[in-house]
């Protein structure tokens, strides 16, 4: 299997709070990663994304590449619907492309649970988004009570299957990253064992390989209670190519410090 450059996404879902806020944040990774490599702790072979609110996507970017940062910028969801028209409140992929902004999270499990979006949804959100050409990090996840009746493994590549085995993924290698997030490590200060989470990758990725074979050097992602104290556990995991991280990506030091365990 050749080597698969690790991805560190920041999922800032609804925060912080002011424009000031999102300002400060984006400045303090730009100085964190300033520093760090100025300390000769390169941040070498990973890539780096952060996903602020819709509203503060493009101040967010603009303010990165004004600081020639490698930083992506990443939306948190995208419209079920193609192209332009009257969908109110949503953003298609094609104009999230058309801003520059080239990547998505699709099925977080907050999408998934507290706006209801079933397969269907996931679907023609992932479809639209390939069509537009935008890269997509694809969220699974198994709830506690999955787990605990044993389900974990079936439940997470049904949500795999529901969605990827509709679609002609063939050509969108490049494009898509699945993220394992146990819906019960999400914002809890619970995190899935290395080796917990690293069996779920491996299932995942030989999952991956009935869509097309192209598909199992796909960059999987663990999310769920990511922290500078557990990211380097998880890091030396082979199947875990990455880590999709909430609440300590609103601290600029801490994501900086889990970036370094993956590179
Ligand atoms: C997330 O929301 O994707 C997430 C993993 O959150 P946290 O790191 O806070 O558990």
């Amino acid at each position: 299997m050749p080597a698969i450059m690790p991805w560190v996404i920041g999922n800032w879902k609804m925060n912080p709070e002011t424009p000031t806020a999102q300002q400060q944040l984006t400045q303090q990774l730009i100085d964190h990663i300033a520093e760090h490599l100025a300390s000769g702790a390169a941040l070498v072979n990973l890539n780096l994304a952060v996903a602020p609110t819709l509203l503060h996507l493009l101040t967010v970017q603009q303010q990165l590449q004004q600081a020639k940062s490698a930083v992506q910028v990443i939306a948190q969801d995208v419209s079920r619907f193609a192209g332009t028209g009257a969908y109110t409140g949503d953003v298609s992929a094609q104009l999230l492309a058309n801003a520059g902004i080239g990547m998505t999270l699709i099925g977080h499990s907050e999408r998934r649970s507290l706006y209801g979006e079933d397969a269907t949804v996931l679907r023609e959100k992932l479809q639209a988004a390939i069509n537009a050409g935008l890269k997509v990090v694809f969220c699974v996840g198994e709830t506690l009570t999955e787990r605990e009746a044993g389900q974990a493994e079936q439940v997470v590549l049904q949500q795999l299957d529901e969605v990827f085995d509709c679609i002609d993924l063939q050509h969108w290698q490049q494009n898509l990253m699945v993220a394992y997030e146990p819906v019960w490590a999400i914002g809890t200060g619970k995190t899935a064992s290395p080796q917990d989470a690293e069996s779920m990758h491996a299932a995942i990725r030989a999952g991956l390989k009935n869509y097309h074979s192209s598909l199992v050097d796909l960059p999987i992602l663990y999310g769920g209670s990511v922290k500078p104290d557990n990211a380097a556990s998880l890091a030396a995991c082979a199947n875990i190519n990455g880590a999709l991280v909430g609440g300590a990506s609103l601290d600029a030091d801490s994501f900086i410090k889990i970036a370094r365990a993956f590179s």
